[in-house]
């Protein structure tokens, strides 16, 4: 792969949106391919093995189980459920909470619809709380708006892997006596403001090991949690609340089978050993580009500390930065930096099955009666930052190199200067 930089005589100052060149025109490392995963003998050996033993399924091998161990044991938490999925993690974490119908869960319209489905799923009602301009975070003041005598429970995103500030919400939350669920499907390790890992300061901690997270099983997910009621409901609902340690076979609750396999645990369980060096690579790599990115008018990096780098968020003032979010990603793709302005296409609340009520057959259950308020201008700094133009995501990835970085800056730099002068 040969890296352009800034001083390449290839570079020229027209855009290439105006029929100038390009500054890269070979592909990035990516999250979904092998080039931006890392992937080796270890995933290979680890899987190889669990075929061999014919135990495939965690009720009858140890993988998940240990799996399950080595992630307690890095977060320093006591109760570890694996799943099939982020959205099954989040699933488990509401079925915990244990909501009855028509309870209400506060969460942000800005995140992956995994974040909201499991909502709906255990019949209790979302409730859209808007966020910060600045970070695309939960803001606490609009949560504590919306609590009502219904508030079961609160889901904060740690969105792109910036930690969202949970200290606040669980001081909201212990002060309603709900709970803090913490999505942290984009973040781990991420450390909060108290310099706590996130997943750790709520109530509950979910994990997604999807194609595009920081470790991957091709699918698969983790439930954390300190607090032993909730974390045995969470292990009773990953397996049709059948309590395998009594010997009963016999169902206490409705629950459903989220059982990871113990070919996912495997592979998740070697990815996690790379874990902090794909963090740490991501931090190194996104440090350069953070300053460059302050420099220019108009742009506005995410905080640096404690951040993860799931995606790499650029916050636009559009007048300043001489167009918005739109612009600069037209500017950004011609350049052949990828680019997403808005993140989403819509808030989570305009997909038709929260404003059409798309749920059990023609009932609209729980939201029939307040779908209409899944509306335009629910949220205004949320939909500020997804069709306003003020915010653009950039991919990350552990395995960019250095000079892949330095493209990304000279692109943003050229578009600055374009659109600036
Ligand atoms: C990916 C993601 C999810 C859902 O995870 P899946 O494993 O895709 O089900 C939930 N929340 C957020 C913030 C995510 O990024």
């Amino acid at each position: 792969m040969t890296a352009t930089t800034a001083t390449d005589p290839r570079i020229t100052e027209e855009l290439a949106l105006n029929g100038g060149a390009p500054v890269r025109t070979a592909p990035f490392p990516s999250v979904g391919e092998s080039s931006g995963r890392r992937i080796g003998d270890e995933e290979i050996a680890a899987v190889t093995e669990v075929l061999r033993s014919g135990k495939l399924n965690s009720t009858v091998g140890t993988r998940t189980r240990e799996f399950e161990k080595a992630f307690g044991e890095l977060y320093g938490v006591d109760h570890v459920v694996a799943s099939t999925s982020g959205t099954s993690a989040i699933h488990l974490a509401v079925a915990a909470v244990d909501p009855n119908p028509g309870d209400e869960i506060i969460t942000t319209g800005l995140s992956d619809a995994g974040t909201v489905l499991p909502i709906l799923s255990q019949n209790a009602i979302p409730v859209f709380a808007d966020v910060n301009p600045l970070t695309g975070h939960l803001d606490p003041a609009s949560v504590r708006s919306k609590i009502t005598d219904r508030t079961r429970a609160i889901i904060a995103v740690h969105l792109f892997g910036v930690a969202a500030p949970v200290e606040e919400l669980r001081a909201l939350a212990d002060e309603h006596d709900i709970v803090l669920i913490e999505d942290c499907a984009q973040a781990y390790l991420t450390r909060t403001a108290s310099g706590r890992l996130a997943g750790t300061v709520g109530h509950l901690g979910c994990f997604s090991l999807q194609q595009s997270k920081h470790i991957t099983a091709g699918d698969g997910g983790l439930t954390i949690t300190n607090d032993a009621a909730l974390g045995r409901r969470a292990r009773l609902f990953v397996d049709k609340a059948w309590p395998r340690d009594t010997n009963e076979r016999t169902h206490l609750f409705l629950g459903l089978n989220y059982r990871m396999t113990e070919l996912q645990a495997a592979v998740a369980h070697a990815q996690l050993a790379k874990l902090e060096g794909v963090v740490g690579d991501r931090q190194r790599l996104a440090a350069p580009l953070v300053d460059v990115v302050a420099s220019l008018p108009g742009l506005t990096p995410a905080k640096a500390e404690g951040t993860a780098w799931w995606l790499f968020p650029i916050f636009v003032d559009p007048e300043a930065a001489g167009g918005d979010a739109f612009a600069w990603g037209k500017a950004l793709q011609a350049e052949g930096i990828g680019a997403s302005p808005g993140y989403i296409a819509h808030p989570l609340y305009l997909n038709a099955v929260l404003a059409e009520a798309r749920t059990y057959g023609t009932s609209g259950y729980p939201i029939a009666e307040v779908a209409d308020r899944y509306a335009p201008g629910l949220c205004p700094e949320t939909e500020k930052l997804i069709s306003g133009g003020t915010m653009m995501v950039l991919p990350w990835n552990e395995n960019y190199t250095e000079a892949d970085v330095a493209d990304i800056a000279a692109a943003l730099q050229k578009v600055s200067r374009a659109f600036t002068s």
